[in-house]
């Protein structure tokens, strides 16, 4: 593996406020809907969704959805299959996706259209980090964790190579020279 540095560019207590934050918006827009499925995309959702969850007051179902997406190094390909389904039926329940990280938008767009045939009542999507400019396709987000440019990032769930999913911070990768 190629040698490389982390540089923080989102620290724990940020992630704690913003998560708190969103946590009360997403609260405030679905307290009154009945039959809410919270569903988190593994790996990656899995701190940010554990985090967000235990702000809320209102029931729910929690569940889990996996893809694989083929492609290589740090870019997915679009090419998308599921290799662990969800396990509750959402017919006219509300659903609340969560995502780690929406870059082309591929993979969300995929998953959004596979759960749409389960006709699920609602769909809304939370993603805890949002690259805007590099997206590819249209894809509706109804919430946001941060904005960020550039960079390929690590921790609070997001790994390099399945390294550093535990760090309580993200972090930009910075590959040395040679
Ligand atoms: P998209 O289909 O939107 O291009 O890719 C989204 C997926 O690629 C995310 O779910 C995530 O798994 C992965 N991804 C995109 N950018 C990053 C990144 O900066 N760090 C990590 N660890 N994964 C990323
Ligand atoms: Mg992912």
């Amino acid at each position: 593996m190629k040698e490389y540095d982390l540089k923080q560019v989102i620290d724990e207590q940020s992630i704690r406020s913003r998560v708190k934050e969103l946590a009360r918006t997403i609260e405030a827009d679905m307290r009154y809907c009945e039959d809410v499925v919270i569903i988190g995309i593994l790996k990656g959702a899995f701190i940010f969704m554990a985090d967000l969850v235990r702000h809320f007051s209102f029931p729910m179902q929690i569940d889990f959805i996996r893809i694989a997406s083929y492609g290589t190094g740090h870019t997915s390909s679009g090419e998308i299959r599921v290799t662990k389904d969800i396990e509750v039926d959402i017919e006219g329940k509300h659903v609340l996706l969560i995502e780690d990280i929406v870059d082309t938008g591929l993979s969300l767009k995929w998953v959004m259209d596979y759960l749409k045939k389960r006709k699920p009542a609602s769909l809304k999507v939370c993603v805890f980090i949002d690259k805007k400019e590099r997206r590819e396709c249209e894809v509706s987000v109804d919430y946001v964790g941060f904005e960020v440019q550039e960079g390929f990032l690590v921790g609070y769930g997001l790994d390099y190579s399945e390294r550093h999913r535990e760090l309580p911070g993200v972090y930009e990768v910075r590959f040395r020279n040679g």
